[in-house]
Order: structure tokens, then C-alpha cells, then sequence
């Protein structure tokens, strides 16, 4: 294992044991679950949209680490964002999970933090548990009331 990759496994550590916005939302006005059948990792996130920012987000969630600090890294990339850049954000994080070359490292700049997950993409099965959550933020943007399945 390199040093950078131990300091992207303990920034996971991090997320998972301290995640952010983690919690209900008094007031939201969308909301989705999600579900990963393959690790059990469940996610109930609320959303409160101004227009079509997101102006408040918080989940909650039981599962994996890597299911929790993926959905702690996604709140706060997605926070204060329009529906349109959280668009691009989520087609760049899946396009590095489900891509396995490296060679589109230096288009993940809009990532930030999120970048550290792209280890997870040599695990097929680890990448639903590190989309479950966005996929729930779409679920919850498109007003869907189903649970989401990483199906
Ligand atoms: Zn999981």
C-alpha cells in the first residue's frame, strides 16, 4: 500500500466515524432511501432545495464505512450547489468508479475530496456501496418517493 493511499483510507476512517451532516432535517422538502442489497447498507437522505440548490442536506445511514463516508463526502460537495453542477458532480464520481484506467486523474479536479474513493473502483462490488448515496440524492432531486435499489 503507497502513503497515499493510506491517507485516502484515513480520510474514509474519518468520514465514517465522524460523518458530516449526519441527521435529520427539521424541515425538508425531499427526501429519498436507498438500499444496497449486495452489503446491506441502507441511507435515508433530506434535502431542503431552494429553487434547485440545495440549500440544507443531512442522512442518515447503517452500512459499511465506505457507504457512510461516501454519502458523509457527497453532503458536503453537494451543499450550496445547483441541481445542474451537482449533475456533473455525480457523472465525474461515477465515471471514475466504473472506469478502471487512470488516466482521467486529472479531470477529477472538480471532485475534490470525492477523489479519494476512486481506489474503490477496483472493487466491483465496494462501488454500489460508494454510489448508494448519490444515487438516492437522484432519487431525491427527481421527487422519486421508491427506494432506491443499487440495481
Ligand atoms: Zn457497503
Amino acid at each position: 500500500m503507497t502513503e497515499l493511499d493510506e491517507l485516502y483510507q484515513e480520510l474514509i476512517m474519518d468520514h465514517n466515524r465522524n460523518p458530516r451532516n449526519f441527521g435529520k432535517l427539521q424541515n425538508p422538502n425531499r427526501e429519498a432511501d436507498g438500499h444496497n442489497p449486495f452489503c446491506g447498507d441502507t441511507i435515508t437522505l433530506h434535502l431542503k432545495l431552494d429553487e434547485s440548490r440545495v440549500i440544507e442536506v443531512g442522512f442518515q445511514s447503517a452500512g459499511c464505512a465506505i457507504s457512510k463516508a461516501s454519502a458523509s463526502m457527497m453532503t458536503e460537495a453537494i451543499k450550496d450547489k445547483p441541481e445542474n453542477e451537482i449533475n456533473k458532480i455525480f457523472d465525474a464520481f461515477h465515471k471514475m468508479l466504473t472506469n478502471n484506467s487512470n488516466d482521467s486523474l486529472d479531470s477529477n479536479d472538480e471532485l475534490g475530496d470525492l477523489a479519494v474513493m476512486s481506489g474503490v473502483s477496483q472493487f466491483p462490488t465496494r462501488v454500489k456501496c460508494a454510489t448508494l448515496s448519490w444515487h438516492a440524492l437522484r432519487a431525491a432531486l427527481s421527487d422519486d418517493k421508491e427506494t432506491v435499489k443499487t440495481e
